[in-house]
């Protein structure tokens, strides 16, 4: 008889975007020429960086010639990327890794969902409320969560974002091992200053916790004091793990490539005290379970970073943050409470009057024809929430903003 891993039997449903489909499919039906728009998913909608796609066709083409042809590729990726990785993103701001710190991978989802595999059953895992849920449900599946009970998985520490702390989390009053940290912040848009991740990198250099620092919105950073890389703050590489993605910096959601860097110096411990290095843990997951990201992909990441490459994707971002601009600004004219919006690609938006997310959700599809993602579906502290995101076209998000200012 099989048996199922019974871990996943604790697994939430897929709650939060199925509930939207079914009450956007059912308002639909009854009323057929009500024209939508959708501010509630968080994928791209501009085209790739022309850069890219001229990398992709030439490696394509080269895959279809004997003597460029290539085969299996280094799992951890090829060194022309990483190498441009490492010159681009993190040498200009003081951060020096070497080639075999980064892993190159098709998907900052599937790195922060896996990376928890490297680790004992017995951490106790910390993440923001609200999160995003992966970090969540993939500890769920491993064994880490205990029961769910009141909202809550009991084995879980969440950390507040709310109002009252500026949506920047407290450090844990009671001990934690494994930290999720995400920012700029999905879906609160919101960032940490080199002062407070300093405080997450202590607290994980006292207590031998390992940060794992989710940096998928990075390139959206527009504030100069911010950091980029969690290895700007000191000390930061002997605790941290950080999660980059092209998938929202060069529109690579549907072209799948992205990166984790593993410093040597991050360390964990088996039950006898003894530190083993995360990197040679995670280079033996990765060549045992993962092929590594095509080759024609990996030539259009490189392609990111040429000047043509890395001009085209500033305009990508332009043109995302002025939606963001449009979003915030619009609606704090209007009167509403906003968060995020200036590093990031998410607006938080305060539901007026303490109305529930799903309330407040509704009356926006209804009267504005709007579709925002509910806070509640991100967490216990997202309720009286609601996250807008950039990524719509702009005459999409002008108009969003027009009908919520004016409808609601
Ligand atoms: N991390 C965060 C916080 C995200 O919001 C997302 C995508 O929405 C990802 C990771 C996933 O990125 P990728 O497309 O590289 O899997």
């Amino acid at each position: 008889m099989a048996l199922v891993n019974e871990n996943y039997l604790r697994l939430r449903g897929s709650y939060l975007f199925s509930e939207i489909a079914r009450r956007v499919n059912e308002f639909k039906k009854n009323n057929p020429d009500a024209d939508i728009i959708r501010l509630g998913i968080g994928d791209v909608t501009r085209p790739l960086p022309p850069a890219a796609v001229e990398a992709m066709q030439k490696a394509a083409g080269e895959m279809g010639r004997e003597e460029t042809f290539r085969g299996y590729g280094p799992e951890q990726g090829y060194d022309f990327l990483i190498e441009k990785i490492i010159d681009h993103d993190f040498r200009p701001r003081g951060v020096e890794l070497s080639s075999d710190e980064v892993f190159i991978s098709d998907g900052s989802k599937c790195d922060t969902a896996n990376f928890q595999e490297i680790f004992g059953l017995d951490n106790i895992v910390a993440v923001t409320d609200p999160v995003y849920p992966v970090y969540v449900d993939s500890n769920v599946m491993a064994g880490r969560s205990g029961e769910f009970a009141g909202g809550r998985f009991e084995r879980i520490v969440y950390l507040p974002c709310t109002e009252e702390n500026g949506m920047k989390p407290d450090l844990p009053g009671t001990r934690v091992d494994l930290i999720y940290l995400c920012f700029p912040n999905n879906p609160t848009g919101m960032t940490l200053s080199g002062e407070d991740l300093k405080k997450w990198v202590d607290y994980a250099r006292e207590n031998r916790a390992v940060i794992l620092f989710d940096a998928a919105y990075e390139s959206y950073i527009r504030e100069e004091n911010i950091p980029h890389s969690i290895y700007e703050v000191e000390g930061a590489r002997e605790v941290a793990v950080e999660f980059r993605s092209f998938s929202k910096t060069a529109g690579f959601t549907g072209t799948r490539c992205a990166y984790t860097v593993v410093p040597r110096e991050v360390k964990a411990y088996d039950s006898s005290g003894k530190a083993h290095p995360l990197n040679d843990l995670w280079l033996r997951r990765q060549t045992t379970k993962f092929n590594g990201v095509s080759y024609p992909v990996q030539a259009a990441a490189a392609a990111v970073y040429s000047e043509e490459g890395r001009k085209q994707v500033r305009e990508l971002i332009d043109y995302y943050m002025e939606n963001a601009r449009i979003i915030r600004e619009g609606l704090e004219k209007a009167g509403y409470k906003v968060f995020g919006g200036v590093n990031a690609p998410y607006i938080w938006l305060k539901t007026p009057g303490n109305t529930g997310s799903w309330e407040f959700f509704d009356r926006m599809m209804k009267e504005a024809h709007v579709i925002g993602t509910p806070g509640a579906g991100f967490g216990a502290s997202g309720e009286g929430y609601l996250r807008l995101t950039a990524f719509g076209s702009r005459e999409n998000t002008l108009r969003a903003v027009d009908r919520i200012v004016n409808k609601l």
